[in-house]
């Protein structure tokens, strides 16, 4: 699916605003021009490598469900200026679904950026109301025993999920894991398949 290209008087608005904190003094161009280099540079990968290490990694797994961002920084992933990250681990009984009811505040330093279902209002406002109904939509469709748990991503918190590793991947190694688990795992809309390679192409 395409992303929806920003419309001319938001592009305007943007490079006023821009102007007027650079002739502020509150941020410099090489600063802008630093943070989206870093925007552009992540991806779902980055994510996905986490996911898969605390699946084979114990101690790894500890670490990231401490502390997200040190877990980040730790994968070289400079999360200055980032809000705090924090992982949310799916157990057999509990699953998350992470959601912005506000805007669209997303974990960019490790996933990228947004796709445009995020950002829709129909998105933001059902995954709280309904969020069966959205997941299914998603092709996801979890026991009547599982509870669903949904978490607002804000400005003060970003979140991340950590699924439950998918059975029949005994013994794989950390690319082969990493491979299973694309950008909509790490929201929580569906499950890591061990029978299903992620697709990485943007
Ligand atoms: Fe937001």
């Amino acid at each position: 699916m395409a992303t929806q290209d920003p419309r001319p008087e938001s592009i305007a608005l943007l490079e006023k605003l821009a102007a007027a904190l650079i002739a502020r003094g509150v941020v410099t161009e090489e600063q802008i021009a630093q943070k989206q280099a870093s925007a552009d540079r992540s991806n779902p990968e980055t994510g996905a490598r986490m996911v898969a290490r605390a699946w084979i990694d114990p101690e790894w797994r500890a670490l990231l469900l401490r502390d997200g961002t040190a877990a980040a920084e730790a994968m070289g992933i400079s999360m200055r200026g980032n809000p705090p990250l924090g992982v949310l681990e799916d157990t057999e009984t509990v699953h998350h679904l992470v959601v912005c009811t506000l805007c669209s505040c997303y974990p960019r330093a490790i996933i990228g950026y947004p796709p445009h279902w995020y950002k829709s209002s129909a998105y933001r406002s059902r995954a709280v109301r309904e969020p069966r109904a959205v997941l299914a939509e998603f092709g996801t469709v979890l026991p009547a025993g599982v509870q669903v748990r949904v978490l607002d991503s804000t400005a003060d918190y970003r979140w991340m999920v950590l699924p439950l590793r998918p059975a029949g991947t005994e013994g794989w190694s950390e690319d082969e894991l990493t491979a299973l688990v694309s950008r909509d795992h790490l929201v929580g809309v569906s499950l890591p398949d061990a029978q299903r390679k992620v697709s990485r192409a943007a």
